[in-house]
């Protein structure tokens, strides 16, 4: 038994939100005064992911990425990532996270062999970045940043590319991958942040941002990725890391598409730009058995939508909450 949609493509990536709380207030992510968080006894319990986790991996869900909200903002969270180590089904954990709260655990994500931390980080500069944020918290960040550097922990930096904002930090950000082994990944910014869509004053999409970098070097090196890589990735020849530009607004990558992704909620989505098929701790409440959530979870990703402008179309609206809703 597997998960395969009927375009295919075999899903064995899950993206799985712990929380819908941050502690930061990024612009482009969610209003000044945050998003509506629902009710603690809304969100699945550990034990309820935990389960979720175990039943796909029975299905060939072998890789996890933890994130939110802030994924270290929801108490005992590490205690939650020791209790996904047990289940070796799962080749690989990663994390999703502002880094504003981990530092003292960094230890204890490398003793726990976690895979890949992704860091964001929108800017190199504190007032900028508290501008960014609408938080205090960019020194914070950067000892994060310095210190997962020094660990034995994979480590990619998110930059959400924001037009007029922090464009002029694109160089800056490749520039840290010269003595860094890090992967510099640029995000196309998706228009909505809880609020609706918004307008944006100048598209830096995938295009405009490689062609600024390639105004910069004069040599850029293509590297080769895994098929269902969300980046598309190259490097400066001599430099230590690599830099990847994601589209995820223009959407071009989504044939090689293997992540299904559920929020906090328990809403199981096969898309970002999915309206959500069903509410799985609905079901698991209920009382679904293993079988009855391979069955459903079967079903649902049959009818995966062959790209994001297909889901988004089928959802009959513009897709306008907060990443921190849809799970980042
Ligand atoms: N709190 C964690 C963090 O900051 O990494 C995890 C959740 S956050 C929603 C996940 C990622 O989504 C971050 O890299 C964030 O910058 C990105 N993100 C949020 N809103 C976005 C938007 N409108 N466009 C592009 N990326 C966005």
């Amino acid at each position: 038994m597997e998960l395969r949609d009927k375009f295919g493509r075999k899903i064995s990536y899950l993206r799985l939100a712990v929380t819908d709380r941050c502690n930061l207030r990024c612009q482009y992510c969610m209003p000044a005064h945050g998003i509506e968080i629902v009710d603690r006894k809304e969100l699945l319990s550990y034990k309820e992911m935990y389960r979720i986790t175990r039943v796909l991996s029975e299905l060939g869900v072998n890789k996890v990425r933890l994130t939110g909200g802030e994924p270290f903002v929801r108490k005992d969270f590490v205690k939650f990532l020791e209790s996904l180590t047990f289940n070796d089904k799962l080749d690989e954990i990663n994390i999703t996270t502002n880094g504003a709260l981990i530092s003292n655990h960094i230890d204890k994500l490398e003793e726990l062999n976690i895979n890949a931390i992704n860091l964001s980080i929108d800017s190199l500069q504190n007032e900028k970045f508290a501008q960014i944020t609408r938080r205090d918290v960019f020194k914070n960040v950067f000892d994060t940043f310095e210190k997962l550097e020094q660990s034995n922990l994979k480590l990619k930096l998110n930059v959400v590319v924001q037009s007029g904002f922090n464009t002029d930090e694109i160089i800056d950000f490749i520039e840290l991958s010269k003595e860094h082994d890090i992967a510099v990944r640029f995000i196309e910014e998706m228009p909505f942040n809880g609020k609706g869509q918004r307008k944006m004053a100048e598209k830096w999409d995938y295009k405009k941002i490689f062609s600024h970098i390639e105004n910069h070097y004069t040599e850029i090196e293509r590297l080769q990725s895994k098929k269902s890589s969300t980046s598309i990735n190259y490097k400066i020849p001599t430099y230590k890391g690599s830099f990847g530009i994601i589209p995820a607004f223009t959407r071009s990558i989504c044939g090689d598409c293997n992540r299904i992704r559920i929020t906090a909620t328990g809403m199981f989505k096969n898309c970002l730009f999915d309206g959500g098929v069903f509410n799985i701790r609905d079901f698991i409440r209920d009382g679904a058995s293993d079988d009855d959530l391979k069955e459903l979870f079967i079903s649902t990703v049959h009818h995966k939508p062959e790209n994001g402008f297909i889901a988004e179309a089928a959802r009959g609206k513009d897709v306008s909450e907060s990443m921190s809703t849809i799970g980042g």
